[in-house]
């Protein structure tokens, strides 16, 4: 288990969750010594602060939580337990609703990590940028030199499109939404959120996957359909965080997207008016943008 507890003064906030459940049960604490004790027995052992050693057992409320799995995330510095609890539920060692109920509350809890505001020179003209990381995705806000002292600039949020964006992509039109977004904030003035939510958040090998299906056949909705994923998996909520964070009050939205205006309108955000983007077809990408316009609701 790759952490340094050195980095951390020792200490790694361990999050226990019962199996088959996306309740928190508990947010304790583990040493190196508590993390070995764990994996060596298979029994969650916590290192309590308050008494500056591992909790014994029963000295809680003689909960016992067996370990099923044991993960680490991204950066290396939380645990996260799945166990099975055996034994009654006390606040200490396990009741329900003791922290928090469930990931999306500790999210929600949770802000943003902020970059600074840095300069980008680019093809397109000279931006400002400053990136956001929200749990294991890393988000890019893109502005024009003259962004806040605009009262409703344009607004682009535009999803990651590896295989576009990068690799110049035909099957798609992200890229050039992208480009005509850019181009758009340089001429005019706004922002480009750059949402990394890869393939409608699927994720890269499963939009491979679904790639794979759509070379048999399958539309982009039937495809994400049998892989067992929504037509559409991504969460805006970063976004809303960044919108606020760069005080946007008022926008002419970049998208032929209505449930990314629904979700601006949401916020409270008023959109003076709809920019659409519209970009060059081509024999790859017609049907695709087909299948957007007629079962996504997409205004093309
Ligand atoms: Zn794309």
């Amino acid at each position: 288990m790759n952490i340094d507890f050195s980095k951390m003064g020792g200490l790694v906030p361990a999050v226990a969750q019962e199996y088959g459940s996306n309740e928190v049960l508990m947010v304790g604490f583990m040493n190196q010594e508590a993390l070995s004790l764990t994996l060596k027995t298979k029994i969650v052992h916590y290192f309590s602060r308050s008494k500056n050693r591992i909790w014994k057992k029963g000295e809680t409320s003689g909960n016992i939580q067996k370990v099923i799995d044991v993960k680490v995330d991204c950066d290396a510095d939380t645990i996260l337990l799945i166990i099975e609890q055996v034994g009654n539920s006390a606040c200490h060692t396990g009741a329900k609703s003791c922290f928090f109920n469930s990931f999306d509350e500790i999210q929600s809890n949770n802000p943003l990590i902020e970059s600074s505001v840095a300069d980008l020179p680019t093809k397109y003209g000279k931006f400002k940028v400053k990136a956001y990381k929200d749990g294991c995705q890393e988000h890019l806000a893109i502005m024009s030199q003259n962004f806040f002292d605009l009262d409703d600039p344009i607004v682009r949020i535009h999803s990651e499109c590896l295989t576009g964006d990068t690799v110049g992509s035909l099957k798609c039109d992200c890229s050039n939404q992208l480009g005509l977004a850019l181009e758009l904030i340089a001429k005019e003035g706004g922002l480009v959120i750059y949402h990394r939510q890869e393939g409608r958040n699927i994720g890269l090998v499963n939009k491979m996957n679904a790639y794979k299906l759509q070379d048999e056949g399958y539309n982009t909705i039937e495809a994400n359909l049998k892989l067992g994923f929504k037509e559409d998996e991504r969460d805006y909520s970063a976004v809303g965080f960044i919108l606020k964070d760069l005080k946007v009050l008022k926008m002419k939205i970049v998208t032929n997207n209505p449930v990314k205006i629904e979700f601006v309108q949401a916020l409270g955000i008023e959109i003076t008016k709809r920019v659409p983007a519209i970009t060059a077809k081509n024999r790859h990408n017609e049907h695709y943008i087909q299948v957007k316009k007629e079962q996504m609701g997409h205004m093309l």
